[in-house]
């Protein structure tokens, strides 16, 4: 059994990897140099293959060099022009992290490694990819319908191409369900998995000593998955690792109100039982929606507020979810949801989700 694959750096592949391994595949690896800022990916991946040659398991590495094509590319993870966007996972905001039509080079590559090893080696070969139903709505190259024009296209185009094929174990899973099964492959291989997930990053913004700021979108999904994992993540962070977890739950819960319409515990926020004196940001656009003189405490668990503030234009709209006919307030700037807004004997009362909002003092 042979497979050859894309090995980033980043914990997808590098679950990927031990599980070919778990398998009973002999693995050969490529490694992309493209002009990333998160270079110190390709150092962690070949600390892994050092790690896994020490333990017993050979598997063949190269690092194709590729910045100098892909350097016309315009993306903020080459160019160092274009900041690199923090939160939670958001389509817009995430668009700036694409590399043009990157998987597509990859795939290329891979594809003429795998067949070349076949025509080689005289064997089938399986290009096996990481890619995981997750990252689908942020990534289009991340399909698997892209994967499986492209496969027809390479067919199509290459001598011997039956002597390949593509091997996607993980297409149905998700970063929590990679960890798990890493679990198990490091259990069968008796590898430790902590020290072969410390050799990966997945943030695209280190500081100068490679440790992760643990804000960025991908980030977020990495800290949460090893939350649910109920596993403390390996990796170096800038910050400890209870910070880091308390960042990543708020981006999540941030994430559900305001683009899920959801609603946080009563209770349990920030500004609750908060009366300084200031003005309420919208926690994603940054406009500012309350004043501290409109905040008063109306029992409920949540912010009130009696009033808008007088540039804020809180878009209004009829909500006749959960069996009641409510007024939900959105942002006017960007649409995201806040909370609701009830008219009561003593006065218009909004009830605004703390996560929702920024508070800036005076
Ligand atoms: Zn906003």
């Amino acid at each position: 059994m042979r497979a050859v694959m894309a090995l980033s750096g980043g914990m997808d592949s590098t679950g990927l990897l031990i599980r070919l391994l778990a398998d009973g595949y002999k693995v050969s690896c490529i490694s992309y140099e493209y002009g990333q800022k998160h270079n110190v990916e390709l150092e962690r991946a070949c600390a892994n293959i050092k790690y896994l040659e020490e333990n017993g398991f050979e598997v063949e590495h190269r690092i194709v060099d590729l910045s100098s094509a892909m350097s016309i590319f315009h993306s903020a993870l080459t160019s160092e022009d274009i900041e690199i966007p923090e939160g939670h996972y958001e389509e817009e905001q995430m668009k700036a992290t694409v590399v043009p039509n990157r998987n597509a080079i990859f795939a290329s590559i891979v594809y003429g490694y795998a067949l070349s090893v076949a025509i080689r080696e005289n064997i089938d070969v399986v290009i096996a990819l990481g890619v995981h139903s997750g990252d689908h709505a942020i990534y289009p190259d991340c399909r698997p319908e892209f994967y499986d024009s492209l496969g027809e296209a390479f067919a199509i185009g290459n001598w011997d191409s039956e002597k390949v094929s593509f091997h996607l174990p993980y297409i149905d899973g998700d970063k929590e369900s990679i960890l798990r099964d890493s679990l198990i492959s490091c259990k069968k291989l008796k590898l430790d998995f902590n020290n072969v997930f410390s050799n990966t990053i997945t943030s695209y913004n280190p500081d100068e000593q490679g440790r992760s700021s643990g804000t960025s979108g991908a980030d977020v999904e990495r800290i949460l998955a090893f939350h649910a994992i109920g596993r403390k993540d390996p990796v170096e962070y800038i910050t400890s690792w209870e910070t880091v977890l308390e960042g990543a739950l708020k981006s999540q819960l941030r994430h559900y109100v305001m683009k899920k319409n959801g609603t946080e515990r009563p209770f349990t926020g920030e500004y609750d039982k908060h009366y300084e004196n200031g003005k309420y940001h919208c926690a994603d656009c940054d406009k500012v929606l309350f004043t501290s003189e409109d905040k008063f405490d109306s029992g409920c668990g949540w912010p009130a507020f009696s009033s808008e503030e007088s540039q804020a234009n809180i878009t209004q709209v009829k909500d006749v979810t959960h069996g009641m006919v409510r007024i939900e307030v959105r942002c006017s700037e960007c649409d995201s949801h806040l909370g609701h807004l009830f008219h009561e004997y003593s006065g218009p009362r909004y009830c605004i989700n703390s996560i929702c909002l920024d508070f800036k003092g005076e």
